[in-house]
């Protein structure tokens, strides 16, 4: 009976097999954990340009080592060198509290000691001339420039809880307070960015935002506008409770004592790993994910569970398939949040890989199972993923919504670097597990919010999707489809277009 199997159920057979070694091998002996570990809690976050940037960088480089993979860290640019240290920062004043806040990215530091002083809220003045002669009076003060937030529970626990007019009449007075909060800060003639410079210039101790992110204890934690008074960002909670009092006449004080060093100009990476292929090596299948993330929390999700989901699937095929036809590449990119600048970079630097990409596949929005694969207006690529996907376990298969051709994507993630140079790159679309608002640039983008089984089921789908197409008897079609007529202005649709990377960053 052997004898008669068609040569393409042998294909498929033999294929087959491979694939449920990869299953068993990310199902067994999954490293998924220790990764997350070993990076998160570990190293911590990995603002680019910083310490703990470039140790992840190193750890990633040791990490391959031990799997038997080559890996380097190739420099495309440079950035401000930042590293962050301690935020302690206290209510001393009318009682004694310590707050829930940290610094902002690149805030300047107290130098070693801490600033105590009271709080100004940033008051509703007719135009810019009144800011200016208002300005002096926030000379030895903190100067509070958020809104003070109406409720601290998110919408989803008014849906459920309070009476619908309730709920109603909250939304809409939010609205209006937002509203006029805006035209608060408009009426200055200043950008976020002006106003926190010319507190700064006017003497002020240092900025308080608290910039919440609709969720019960989240704050998206960026970067700061100073350059030599502390910028901090204070929980909703404690925020609130300072904008009360300093409402009400009761003049708190807080003691701010936040380190941080600056470290000049430093080299900034990518982390390369690669299995060469064994017949086709100048082609190349990539996985791709950024390494950099912002530091309010330690990058769990953004962008640590797509960096562990290529790390392991590269890890698997090692073992399992050690000889590729084609060179399976991982990207662990730097500086994607400002600007998908590493991505960029590695477009520009190596041509040569970029016109022999068999494909792309990147991960970068959270924790979840993939559950969206778009075409990417890639003309053919259905056929293609389709023939890969098929080898993919029916119960991961199944959750995975497909568009094609789709449309090509102008930004978001380091796919579209690639896809602007006409790459054949396929973002895997995860489920959201409240994403944007709680884990995405927040302070609690943590170690404990990951799904490691969600995480295990895009390592094995990325894993035979690379091997599929490392495989595949046919190199892929980079035809592009002709994209609609844009319904707004009637223009032709246009695909998107290569962005230089920002190769020096972060000095103004
Ligand atoms: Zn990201």
């Amino acid at each position: 009976m052997a004898m008669l199997i068609s040569a393409n159920v042998s294909y498929a057979q033999s294929k087959k097999e491979t694939v449920d070694k990869i299953v068993k091998e990310a199902t067994e002996n999954s490293q998924l954990e220790n990764l997350a570990h070993e990076l998160l809690d570990v190293v911590g976050p990995r603002l680019v340009g910083s310490p703990l940037m470039k140790q992840a960088n190193d750890w990633a480089v040791a990490k391959y080592a031990t799997w038997g993979i080559s890996a380097k860290n190739e420099q495309w640019g440079e950035w401000r060198g930042w590293e962050r240290g301690i935020s302690h920062i206290d209510m001393v004043y009318p009682r004694i509290k310590s707050l829930e806040g940290t610094q902002l990215a690149w805030s300047p530091s107290t130098k070693g000691k801490a600033v105590v002083g009271e709080m100004v809220i940033y008051p509703d003045l007719p135009d810019s001339v009144s800011f200016k002669s208002w300005l002096p009076s926030v000379k030895g003060k903190f100067v509070m420039f958020s809104m003070n937030q109406p409720t601290g529970r998110p919408d989803y626990n008014w849906q459920e809880f309070a009476t619908p007019e309730s709920f109603e009449k909250m939304k809409s007075s939010r609205t209006k307070q937002t509203d006029a909060w805006r035209s608060r800060i408009s009426k200055t003639g200043l950008n976020l960015k002006a106003l926190a410079l010319a507190f700064e210039s006017a003497g002020a101790l240092g900025v308080v935002t608290s910039n919440w992110s609709s969720g019960f204890g989240v704050n998206k934690i960026f970067g700061a506008n100073t350059t030599k008074i502390p910028s901090i960002d204070i929980s909703l909670e404690d925020y609130g409770l300072l904008y009360r009092l300093t409402e009400s006449g009761h003049k708190p004080k807080i003691s701010v004592n936040v380190g941080s060093k600056e470290l000049g100009v430093v080299p900034t990476f990518n982390t390369i790993a690669e299995i060469k292929g064994s017949e086709k090596p100048n082609e190349y299948v990539i996985l791709s994910a950024h390494f950099d993330s912002w530091d309010g929390g330690t990058g769990a999700t953004d962008n640590g569970t797509g960096t562990i989901t290529m790390m392991e699937a590269i890890r698997i095929l090692k073992k399992i398939y050690p000889n590729p036809k084609r060179t399976i590449l991982v990207g662990h990119w730097g500086s994607e949040e400002q600007g998908l600048n590493g991505s960029r970079a590695f477009v520009e630097d190596h041509p040569e890989i970029v016109k022999n990409i068999q494909v792309v596949f990147n991960q970068d929005n959270g924790t979840g199972r993939v559950v969206n694969l778009g075409g990417q207006g890639f003309l053919n690529s259905y056929a293609y993923l389709g023939r890969w996907l098929s080898m993919v376990p029916e119960d991961i298969r199944k959750q995975i919504a497909t568009t094609f051709p789709g449309t090509p994507g102008g930004g978001g993630s380091d796919y579209a670097s690639f896809v602007a140079a006409g790459a054949p790159a396929f973002s895997l679309s995860s489920n959201s597990w409240s994403y944007g608002t709680y884990t995405w640039h927040t302070n609690r983008d943590t170690y404990d919010k990951i799904v490691f089984d969600d995480v295990r089921s895009n390592a094995i789908l990325t894993a035979i999707l690379a091997y599929m197409a490392s495989e595949d008897p046919e190199t892929t079609s980079k035809e592009k489809s002709v994209l609609p007529v844009n319904a707004r202005n009637g223009e032709p649709g246009s695909w998107p277009q290569p962005v230089k990377a920002t190769r020096k960053g972060g000095l103004n």
